[in-house]
């Protein structure tokens, strides 16, 4: 491990949890040098998670970070932004985390356009409670709720994020780590909610049922199917089959939430200071 990352975990949290092969290390380890090449020091950042493989990357490092409850890190981070604004708060999560009991809270972030910045790691299904079907989790593919095949249609969620309200909304694979941490660092410059979606690798939970359970085929993966957005518009419908697109995918201006929040509690303030008379 690279000094410069291994300086920002904290001392006695490794070995971590992860299997070997995993892609939620290579993601960490974006986020990671995106934090070192913006220049933040420790005590300008908090990290929630809420629960899961993904989640857990907060036990290891070491910045302002809260390990949640399953699905409610956005509630949290929500609190830590409102009273404490001048913190960059990430949110790390997974695809069972961030969309099935996370889901209304992500909606919501996103309709307030709150300035976090939200990592997603997709990984297709729930990974740390046993490899069962995610909102996210393919069709027809196999794991531990969906022995013969998931039923289920597949939940786009960067589109659900732009439609309701977010103002950044990209994607990334493990495999593409250098765009991962592009993306962070336009998703911090963004005033407003910030969601990445970033597709990696659980050979354990998710690979082992559907193949290649290879680590090193499961990022080639990554590669093959994964086209920038640019070109991906561009594709023919026939080519596009299999395919999705990677980097920017939405952008939009809004008011961010904290500082519509922080007017109110300041015109809120005059006017108790006034006696109401002040507190239009
Ligand atoms: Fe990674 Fe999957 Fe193992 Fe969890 S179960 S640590 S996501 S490989
Ligand atoms: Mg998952």
């Amino acid at each position: 491990m690279p000094d410069v990352i291994k300086e920002y975990f904290r001392p006695g949290s490794l070995p971590h949890m992860w299997c070997p092969g995993c892609g939620t290390g290579i993601v960490l380890q974006s986020f990671l040098r995106a934090i070192h090449h913006l220049g933040y020091r420790r005590d300008d950042v908090a990290v929630v998670g809420g629960i899961g493989c993904s989640a857990r990357a907060v036990s290891y490092i070491d910045f302002n970070t809260v390990h949640t409850t399953h699905g409610r890190a956005l509630a949290f981070a929500t609190g830590i932004k409102l009273a404490k604004p001048d913190l960059q708060v990430f949110v790390i999560m997974g695809d069972g985390d961030a969309a099935a009991i996370g889901g209304n809270h992500l909606i919501h972030s996103a309709r307030r356009n709150i300035d976090l910045n939200v990592l997603v790691i997709n990984n297709s299904v729930y990974g740390m409670t046993g490899g069962q079907c995610s909102p996210l989790t393919p069709t027809g593919s196999r794991t531990a709720t969906s022995p013969y095949g998931s039923l289920e249609r597949q939940l786009n969620i960067v589109n659900l994020v732009a439609a309701a309200g977010g103002t950044f909304v990209a994607r990334s694979t493990a495999y593409h780590a250098k765009l991962t941490g592009e993306l962070i660092e336009q998703g911090v410059a963004n005033k407003g909610f910030s969601f990445i979606e970033v597709i990696s690798q659980c050979p354990t939970g998710f690979g082992r049922k559907n193949g290649p359970s290879d680590p090193a085929a499961m990022l080639q993966w990554q590669k093959d199917k994964a086209v920038m957005a640019e070109k991906y518009g561009k594709l023919p419908e026939e080519e596009a089959k299999g395919k999705f697109p990677i980097g920017v995918l939405f952008r939009d201006e809004a008011p961010d939430y904290t500082d519509i929040y922080l007017g109110m509690s300041s015109r809120a303030g005059r006017g108790k200071e006034s006696g109401g008379k002040d507190n239009d």
